[in-house]
């Protein structure tokens, strides 16, 4: 399944551009509405990182037109569930094929959304085990109701299928019976860094710089 949705192109250029540069990627993770993709834009402004969102892949490829995969995606967000990770990894790995074809040297990655599960873990390992490196992860902690006040908030003018209260309810569950687990696998490793995103932008902000600062 997974060659006929990636195309044989990025396919192949990835198995290239690994003997060149292989991506390097940092996976960003937290809770619905933690302040990831809020995170993942500063990043980009401040250091010289691509920011993929799993989540907005996913709506783009839902809205895209012949896709063979947009009901099945908007059932599985209006559900808050976790979409098949082929196809999510398909979008990641198209995107990240994209990018490092225009330039060569854009090979970091932040990965925001994802791996979201054990199906993610495992189909992350499967087919991008040597093709790119998880240097580590970034884990915004906050409350659930922070979080859920949050994406509340943000539904007043995100036009996101999910930003209500019934869909935050289901995506939480999700987050924590799926999400934390997947966290804290790669805690025992020793490969996250816990950041309290319970503070201003700015105040999380301070601590990403340093810890990206010392790490890259
Ligand atoms: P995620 O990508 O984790 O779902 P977003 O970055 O989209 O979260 O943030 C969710 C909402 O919360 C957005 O409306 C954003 O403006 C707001 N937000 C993000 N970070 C903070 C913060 N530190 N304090 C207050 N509001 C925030
Ligand atoms: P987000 O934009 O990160 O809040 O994600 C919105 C929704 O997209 C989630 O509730 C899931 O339904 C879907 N989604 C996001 N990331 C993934 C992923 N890694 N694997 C599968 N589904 C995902």
């Amino acid at each position: 399944m997974l060659g006929r949705l990636l195309g044989n192109a990025s396919q192949s250029f990835l198995k290239r551009v690994s003997h060149i540069m292989k991506p390097q990627v940092i996976f960003v993770l937290g809770g619905p509405g933690a302040g990831k993709g809020t995170q993942c834009s500063k990043i980009v402004e401040a250091f010289n990182y691509t920011h993929l969102s799993a989540g907005d892949l996913l709506r783009a490829e839902r809205g895209r037109e012949g896709s063979e995969f947009g009901q099945l995606i908007d059932n599985y967000i209006k559900e808050g569930k976790i979409v098949p990770v082929e196809i999510t990894i398909s979008l990641l790995r198209q995107s990240m094929a994209e990018t490092m074809t225009k330039d060569q040297t854009k090979n970091c990655f932040l990965i925001d959304g994802f791996p979201r599960n054990e199906d993610n873990l495992q189909g992350w390992n499967r087919h991008m085990e040597g093709k790119a490196d998880v240097k580590f992860v970034l884990f915004f902690d906050c409350s659930n109701e922070v979080c859920i006040d949050r994406c509340l908030e943000r539904g007043k003018s995100s036009g996101r299928t999910d930003d209500n209260r019934e869909s935050l309810e289901k995506r939480i569950q999700t987050y924590l019976n799926s999400t934390r687990p997947i966290i804290e696998q790669y805690q025992k490793h020793g490969k996250v860094y816990t950041i309290d995103a319970s503070r201003s932008v700015d105040e999380v902000f301070a601590d990403v710089k340093a810890i990206l600062i010392k790490e890259i």
